[in-house]
C-alpha cells in the first residue's frame, strides 16, 4: 500500500472514530455508533499492517501478535459477565498504560529511531519518551487499582496515607528534576537512570491515587482513567510517528476528560478534589466495605411479592430506579415485563436512571435497551426528580447509594453532597434487594427504615417473576 493510500485510510479512519463516538452519545444511534467504531478500526488495522512502515519481515510477529491476542480478546469477550464489564475496562486501560511504557522504553533503545535528528528533533524525541512513559506507568498501575477495587479484590475504603498531598507534591518535583537529568545525558545507559526512576515514582502515584478514592468517587476514576488511557495511547502515536494513533489517542482523552467532568457534576464533586481523594472520609459516619452488613438504625416494613403487586395495581403513576443490583440479577427483561403490563392497564410507568447507577456510564441505559424498553420513558435523574411527591409508588430495583437520603440530609455522611433520586417523596417506596447489606459506597441508608417505605427482600429477578404472577392473577 503506498503511502498516499495509508494517509487517505487514516483519514477516512479518523472519520469513522468521530461518528462513532458522536453515535455512542444517544442510545438509539449507540448500534450505529459501534457499527462506525469497528469499520474505522478494521480500517486502521489494514492501513497500517499493508502500509509503507511494515516490511515483510514483521508479517510473521504481527499475524503472531494478533492471533494470540485476538484469541485472549475473543475468549474474554465470551466469558466475561455484563456485571463484570467495568472491571475489564479498567483491565483494558492498564494494558493501553503498559504498552505506552513498553514502546517508550523499546524507542528510547532503538537507536534508528534517533539516527538521522538534529539537536532539536531529538531533544523533543525525548520528551515524547519521558511524557509518554509518565502517563503509560500512571495508567497502568492506577487501573490495575481500579480493576482491583471495581472486582472487589481491594477494598473501597479510601487509604489516606499522612501528609498524602506532600507526598505527591514531592514525587512530582522528583519526577521534574529527573526529567531534567534524562534530557541532558549523553548516553542511553545514562539516562535509562533517570527513566527508570521517573517511571517507578509515577508506578506509584498511580496506586496512591486511586487507593485514595472512596467508593463512591470511582465512577470518576474509571473515566478519568479511561482518559489517561487516551492520553497514554496519543503519546505512543508520537513515539512512533503514527498520526492515526495520535488522533485516535486524543478523541479517547478528550471524550474521557469530557465525560470525567459530567460525572463530576452528577456528583457535585469537585474534580481536583476527586483526584486528592478523601470522598467517603467525612469524618461522620463511617463507611463501612462496600456490600458490607449495616448497623441496623430503625424497624424496616418487609412485604410480599403479592403485596408489591397489589400496591403496583393501585397506583396510577410508578417510577422504577434501576441499579447495580438489576444488573447482578439480570432482571431487566423481567422488569420489562412488568413496564408492558402496567402501561397496558393505563398507569402510567417511567424509569428514573442515576448517572451513576451501576458500575459503569451508561449501565443501566445498556440494560434497559437490550430488554426493548422504549426510550421516552427512561428519563435522566433531572428530568423526573421534581415528580417523586406526585408519585404513588417508586419501584427501587437493586439500587442504594443512587437513593440514598443521606446524601441530602446527613452534612456528614460520606457521601454528603452527592445527587440522589428522591425516591422516598413518593406516596410509597419499594426497595428490592436481597438484604439490609451497604451499597458502594459502604453507606447505611436510612430510606430503608422510613415510614412509607417497604423492603421486598429477595434477589431481584425472582422478586420481580413473582410480582408479574402475582399481577397477573
Ligand atoms: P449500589 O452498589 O449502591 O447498590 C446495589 C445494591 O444492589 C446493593 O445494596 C445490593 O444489596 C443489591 N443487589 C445486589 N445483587 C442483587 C440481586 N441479585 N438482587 C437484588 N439486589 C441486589 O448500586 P447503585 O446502582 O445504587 O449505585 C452505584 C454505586 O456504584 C455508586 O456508589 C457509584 O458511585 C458506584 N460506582 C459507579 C460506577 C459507574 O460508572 N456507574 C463505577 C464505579 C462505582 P444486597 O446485597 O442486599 O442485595
Amino acid at each position: 500500500m503506498s503511502e498516499s493510500l495509508a494517509t487517505v485510510s487514516y483519514i477516512g479512519a479518523t472519520i469513522l472514530f468521530i461518528l462513532s463516538l458522536g453515535g455512542l452519545s444517544h442510545p438509539e444511534t449507540s448500534r450505529r455508533g459501534n457499527l462506525y467504531g469497528m469499520i474505522g478500526m478494521a480500517l486502521a488495522v489494514l492501513a497500517t499492517i499493508f502500509g509503507p512502515r511494515v516490511t515483510s519481515g514483521g508479517y510473521a510477529w504481527i499475524i503472531g501478535s494478533m492471533v494470540v491476542g485476538g484469541s485472549i480478546g475473543i475468549y474474554a469477550a465470551r466469558v466475561v459477565k455484563m456485571t463484570q464489564m467495568p472491571e475489564l475496562v479498567a483491565l483494558m486501560h492498564s494494558l493501553v498504560g503498559l504498552a505506552a511504557c513498553l514502546v517508550g522504553f523499546a524507542n528510547y533503545i532503538d537507536p534508528a529511531a534517533v539516527a538521522n535528528l538534529s539537536h532539536a528533533e531529538k531533544a523533543i524525541h525525548e520528551i515524547e519518551i519521558y511524557v509518554g512513559i509518565l502517563i503509560g506507568a500512571v495508567t497502568f498501575s492506577g487501573s490495575i487499582i481500579a480493576f482491583g477495587k471495581l472486582s472487589g479484590k481491594i477494598g473501597g475504603k479510601p487509604l489516606l496515607l499522612p501528609g498524602r498531598h506532600m507526598m505527591n507534591l514531592v514525587g512530582l518535583l522528583i519526577v521534574i528534576y529527573f526529567g531534567w537529568h534524562f534530557m541532558h545525558t549523553e548516553s542511553v545507559s545514562a539516562g535509562m537512570v533517570p527513566l527508570i526512576v521517573m517511571t517507578v515514582i509515577a508506578l506509584l502515584f498511580g496506586i496512591h491515587m486511586v487507593m485514595a478514592i472512596g467508593g463512591a468517587d470511582m465512577p470518576v476514576v474509571v473515566s478519568m482513567l479511561n482518559s489517561y488511557s487516551g492520553w497514554a495511547a496519543a503519546a505512543t502515536g508520537f513515539m512512533l510517528n503514527n498520526d492515526l494513533l495520535i488522533v485516535t489517542g486524543a478523541l479517547v482523552g478528550s471524550s474521557g476528560a469530557i465525560l470525567s467532568y459530567i460525572m463530576c457534576r452528577a456528583m457535585n464533586r469537585n474534580f481536583i478534589s476527586v483526584i486528592a481523594g478523601g470522598f467517603g472520609t467525612g469524618g461522620g459516619t463511617p463507611a463501612s466495605a462496600p456490600g458490607g452488613e449495616a448497623q441496623p438504625a430503625g424497624e424496616v416494613t418487609a412485604v410480599s411479592a403479592v403485596e408489591t403487586a397489589e400496591l403496583l395495581r393501585e397506583a396510577r403513576n410508578v417510577i422504577i430506579v434501576p441499579g447495580y443490583g438489576m444488573a447482578v440479577a439480570q432482571a431487566q427483561h423481567t422488569v420489562y415485563e412488568i413496564t408492558q403490563y402496567l402501561r397496558e392497564q393505563g398507569i402510567n410507568v417511567r424509569f428514573g436512571i442515576h448517572p451513576v447507577a451501576g458500575r459503569m456510564p451508561g449501565h443501566m441505559n445498556v440494560l434497559l435497551a437490550e430488554a426493548r424498553v422504549p426510550y421516552d420513558i427512561v428519563m435522566e435523574m433531572d428530568e423526573l426528580n421534581a415528580d417523586f411527591p406526585d408519585t404513588d409508588v417508586a419501584m427501587v430495583i437493586g439500587a442504594n447509594d443512587i437513593v440514598n437520603p443521606a446524601a441530602q440530609e446527613d452534612p456528614n455522611s460520606p457521601i454528603a453532597g452527592m445527587p440522589v433520586l428522591e425516591v422516598w417523596k413518593a406516596k410509597t417506596s419499594i426497595v428490592m434487594k436481597r438484604s439490609m447489606a451497604s451499597g458502594y459506597a459502604g453507606v447505611d441508608n436510612p430510606l430503608f427504615y422510613k415510614e412509607n417505605n417497604r423492603m421486598l427482600f429477595g434477589d431481584a429477578k425472582k422478586m420481580l417473576e413473582e410480582v408479574f404472577v402475582a399481577l397477573k392473577s
